[in-house]
């Protein structure tokens, strides 16, 4: 059984490696997020220590408070893969290198009146769950269009959550939707996939598998 960090990620690892090579997929094609949200800046550090260097935070304000302890570590990269609501988008703007979880014109365009670079995801929502944020396909060409024109953000890819399944497979058709979506829209990047589903997702041509569970245990509720 893994016990360490460093087991787990290479558990992890090897999931990606497997799967990529069933999709006839090259490896480096596919990043790993390394989901930190509710754990201690000392588990963000342990796993830049081994040679993780994207993260992924849910909250805005939880990563307010990590940011000071996390500032020193070399190439560290923050993603937001929470919603953001649009009235903290001059703090997310500061904390974070890329805003993965991008779902209106309106906050890609206070995103882009902060007058800092970064890095955009938009979160697309394909199910028809009321818990769930993200854009809906109709509006996607809107978004992508906002992105494209402003001045300060970058567009690099599509995101989705699926609803939870104990059943992998029905995950696959939302990331082959939205690879298809990605596809209409000429965008590169496809962040798809999590501790359970990853394998499908990949499979699908993930770009991105956001991974915590798998890595970091269970996570306590916040
Ligand atoms: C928490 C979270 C993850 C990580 O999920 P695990 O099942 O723990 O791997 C990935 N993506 C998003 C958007 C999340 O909120």
């Amino acid at each position: 059984m893994a016990e360490t960090l460093q087991q787990k990620l290479d558990l992890v690892q090897q999931r990606i490696h497997a799967a990529c090579a069933r999709a006839h997929r090259d490896p480096a094609g596919v990043r790993l997020l390394a989901v930190t949200k509710i754990f201690p800046v000392d588990v963000i550090r342990e796993a830049h220590a081994i040679g993780l260097r994207e993260f992924g935070e849910n909250y805005v304000q939880e990563m307010e408070t990590k940011a000071p302890a996390v500032a020193d570590l070399e190439g560290a990269r923050f993603h937001l893969i929470g919603h953001l609501q649009s009235n903290k988008t001059k703090k997310a703007a500061q904390i974070f290198q890329t805003i993965d979880s991008v779902d209106s014109v309106k906050l890609a365009r206070r995103l882009d009146a902060e007058d800092v670079p970064l890095d955009i995801t938009i979160e697309v929502k394909l199910s028809h769950e009321e818990s769930k944020t993200g854009a809906d396909a109709a509006g996607l060409t809107d978004l992508v269009e906002a992105v494209r024109t402003s001045r300060n953000l970058q567009l690099k890819g599509l995101m989705t959550v699926p609803p939870w399944s104990e059943d992998v497979e029905l995950s696959r058709p939302y990331f082959a939707k939205l690879r298809e979506l990605a596809a209409r829209h000429n965008i590169a990047e496809l962040s798809m996939g999590m501790s359970h589903d990853l394998e499908v997702a990949i499979e699908e041509g993930a770009t991105w598998v956001r991974v915590g569970t798998a890595l970091f245990g269970k996570r306590k509720k916040p």
